[in-house]
C-alpha cells in the first residue's frame, strides 16, 4: 500500500502519516504546522545535537546488553528499581527507527475514523516484573547550570518531553502492549561542577551524573487534538501567527510597511 506522508493530499485515501514531531509541531504552532504539512513550505535546517545522539547511543548499547541477558541493569537496582528489565521483542528494534515510523512493524497506530497514522522512533521499554507491565524510557541529556539543583519535569521548557511520553504510550496501547501509567526519563546530566580533571591523558572525559525520573502520562489531550489536526489539515485557510511568538511578530512587523 502507498504510504501517505511529507504534503498532504486530500485526494490520497491512505492514511496520513504524523511523527510524535509533527504533532508536536501543531501544538506549539498551528500557523506553522498548516505551513509545512498542507502549504509544503521548506523551513530552515536545524543543525543536529550531536553529544545528544551520541549518549543516546551509548545508553541505548549499554542497556541492549541486559536486555539480551534478560537481567536488571546495575544502575536500576542502585536506584531502587530491581523490578525492571529491559523489554525484548522481535520488533524492538524497528520500534527504536523513528525515520520511516509508518513502515510495518514500526511504532505506529492507525485512527481510523480521522485516517491518521501517528508513531515516532522510543527508545527503551522496560518491563516490570512485578506487574508485567511496561514502562516507556526515553532517554534525556543536559548539564544543569545551577550546582545540586533537582531536573523538574513540569517546568515551562519540560512540555514537548511530557506529550512525547504521553504519545508513546498512547500509541503502544492501541497496538495492544499492557503499558503503565508511569514512563521514565532517563537523564544523563554532564557535570560542570565537578572536580574531577576533564583532560585525563589523550581523553577528555565529562561525568554525567544519572537521574531517573518516574512520570505519570497523560493521554487526555491526544484524541482532541488529533481531531484539531484533522481539522486543520482539511481547511483552506492558514490560522494566523501566534501573538505569542517572537518570530511571528518580528514577521508581522517586517512585513507592516
Ligand atoms: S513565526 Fe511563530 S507564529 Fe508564525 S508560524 Fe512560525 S512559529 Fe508560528
Amino acid at each position: 500500500m502507498p504510504r501517505h506522508r511529507g504534503v498532504y493530499k486530500p485526494s490520497q485515501v491512505e492514511p496520513y502519516e504524523l511523527s510524535r514531531f509533527r504533532v508536536e509541531n501543531f501544538i506549539r504552532c498551528p500557523a506553522c504546522f498548516y505551513m509545512q504539512q498542507v502549504e509544503g513550505i521548506k523551513f530552515p535546517e536545524i543543525p543536529g545535537f550531536n553529544i545528544n545522539e551520541a549518549t543516546d547511543v551509548l545508553l541505548k548499547r549499554h542497556f541492549d546488553r541486559y536486555r539480551l541477558l534478560q537481567e536488571v541493569p546495575p544502575i536500576l537496582i542502585e536506584k531502587g528499581f530491581a523490578n525492571l528489565v529491559p523489554f525484548q521483542h522481535p520488533n524492538f528494534e524497528k520500534w527504536t527507527q523513528s525515520l520511516h515510523f509508518g513502515a510495518e512493524g514500526r511504532m505506529h497506530t492507525i485512527v481510523e475514523d480521522l485516517n491518521l497514522k501517528i508513531g515516532g522512533g522510543l527508545d527503551d521499554v522496560w518491563r516490570n516484573t512485578e506487574t508485567d507491565e511496561l514502562h516507556i524510557v526515553d532517554y534525556k541529556s543536559t548539564s544543569q547550570k545551577t550546582e545540586g539543583r533537582e531536573i523538574d519535569m513540569f517546568d515551562k521548557f519540560k512540555g514537548p518531553y511530557r506529550r512525547q511520553m504521553d504519545l508513546y504510550v498512547w500509541v503502544m496501547r492501541s497496538m495492544g502492549f499492557k503499558i503503565s501509567d508511569i514512563g521514565y526519563f532517563l537523564y544523563v546530566d554532564g557535570d560542570r561542577f565537578t572536580r574531577s580533571d576533564f583532560i585525563k591523558g589523550n581523553l577528555a572525559l565529562m561525568e554525567f551524573k544519572i537521574n531517573l525520573i518516574p512520570y505519570k502520562v497523560d493521554v487526555s489531550w491526544i484524541r482532541p487534538a488529533l481531531e484539531a489536526i484533522r481539522e486543520l489539515l482539511d481547511s483552506s485557510y492558514r490560522p494566523d501567527h501566534n501573538s505569542d511568538c517572537q518570530h511571528g511578530r518580528f514577521l508581522l512587523q517586517a512585513t507592516a510597511n
